[in-house]
């Protein structure tokens, strides 16, 4: 035991939402989870779990400071107050790292001005993290504050992957350059999988599928990623729930220059108003595939597209790795919807890669793998779970520090 022993509270700050587990790194379980919703309106919502209890509450909440004041009111009325959770640091997801943080570090004022800084790189995210620690320091100021940066997982991407071919000087002036997000879950869920598979991590050469409302891919070679689907924003690659991925610049600029919409109204389209949700309307993959199910063409379609494109990323990748020994799906989609996994290994025959039916219709809260022992690639299936994921490198960086 190190005095630094024990709980992690660990807080996810959005434009408009706050989530928020209170997390036991040794063990994995969490004491307390809750999500604060429509912050800076008056039909705020709070949901709070603890001990198997779920709390529901309709309040006006102005903003991220204020949610943090409910979090604490709604722990104590609940039965575990914040003061008596064991809570020894706090631990922050902060979307953009930028080129100068890889790394979680200690939130410092110079750290801070520089998340501020990285807005211009994620103006939907990084100035709510940056929200979202301030009003963590207010309420807990002796306690140390880590970044645990979404970023962070890619800073190991070659030149040759992270490189926009366009002009050198401006790409630089700007940082523009590949970055990549999802990291503490592409880190989480590779690292669980060569204990799965009881194979040498050094060795294995990996794709993970990321499939949530966001969705992005990794390549990993001996757990070091070569390779992401999303670039300088989370805009780029797999199809998502409201976000489109790969798109032609060209038709940004039709969108603008033919179509009259102007940048803003473009950001809004390629953020909120694409992908599923653009192609079909549905606002929830489960949605989606009531719909596919029901035979409606225009869900198929969108389902189409959706596969069709982590396939073609997969090729992409086995190539980049030279050869692939575990495809692994995780997130809302990637754990719980059997018909994507199997609509994409079906297509993946040509790997060798050889689904267990059976096995992939199991629903189940814990990694497993999904495909037969005759498969030449392993397919497996991993809960991701990022909120463990920050508290450790949390407890670590306060461990290390002097
Ligand atoms: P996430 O961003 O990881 O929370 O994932 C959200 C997405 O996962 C949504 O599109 C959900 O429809 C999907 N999802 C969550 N649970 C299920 C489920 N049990 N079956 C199918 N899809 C699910």
């Amino acid at each position: 035991m190190t005095q630094r022993d024990g709980n992690v509270l660990v807080l996810n700050a959005g434009s408009s939402s706050l989530k928020y587990q209170i997390v036991d790194p040794a063990t994995g379980e969490h004491l307390v989870k809750g999500l604060i919703e429509r912050i800076g309106h008056d039909n705020a919502t709070i949901t709070h779990e603890y001990d198997g209890e779920k709390t529901h509450r309709e309040v006006t909440i102005a903003d991220h400071a204020v949610a943090l004041e409910q979090m604490t009111e709604v722990m104590s009325e609940t039965g575990l107050a914040l003061a008596d959770a064991g809570v020894v640091a706090v631990g922050h997801r902060v979307v953009h790292g930028g080129r100068n943080f890889s790394d979680p570090v200690l939130v410092d004022e110079r750290v801070l001005a520089e998340i501020k800084r990285l807005g211009t790189l994620a103006p939907l995210h990084n100035p709510a993290n940056a929200t979202g620690i301030e009003a963590a320091q207010r309420i807990l100021p002796d306690h140390a504050h880590v970044a645990v940066f979404d970023t962070g997982f890619f800073a190991t991407l070659p030149p040759a992957a992270y490189t926009y071919a366009i002009d050198a000087a401006l790409a630089k002036e700007h940082a523009l350059r590949r970055y990549g997000f999802h990291g503490t879950s592409h880190e989480y869920v590779s690292a669980r999988v060569p204990e799965l598979l009881g194979a040498d991590p050094a060795s294995l050469k990996q794709i993970v599928c990321h499939l949530g409302n966001g969705a992005s891919m990794s390549a990993i070679d001996g757990g070091r990623a070569v390779e992401t689907s999303m670039g300088v924003t989370p805009l780029e690659g797999l199809v998502m729930g409201t976000r489109g991925g790969d798109i032609d610049p060209g038709a940004v600029l039709h969108l603008n220059r033919v179509a009259g919409l102007g940048v803003d109204e473009i950001d809004t389209l390629l953020n909120r108003g694409s992908g599923i949700l653009g192609m079909a309307g549905a606002t929830d993959f489960r949605d989606l595939m009531e719909r596919v199910e029901a035979g409606d063409e225009t869900a198929t379609l969108a389902f189409d597209v959706y596969v069709h494109r982590l396939v073609k990323y997969i090729g992409a990748y086995t190539s980049v790795l030279g050869g692939v020994d575990a495809v692994t799906f995780t997130a809302g989609v990637g754990e719980n919807n059997a018909a994507v996994r199997a609509a994409v290994c079906e297509r993946l025959a040509w790997l060798g890669v050889e689904l267990g039916e059976a096995a992939n219709e199991v629903r189940s809260d814990n990694p497993r793998v999904v495909s037969t022992p005759a498969s030449k690639v392993a397919v497996c299936v991993v809960p991701t779970n990022e909120e463990l994921a920050i508290a450790q490198h949390t407890v670590a960086v306060i461990d290390s520090a002097p």
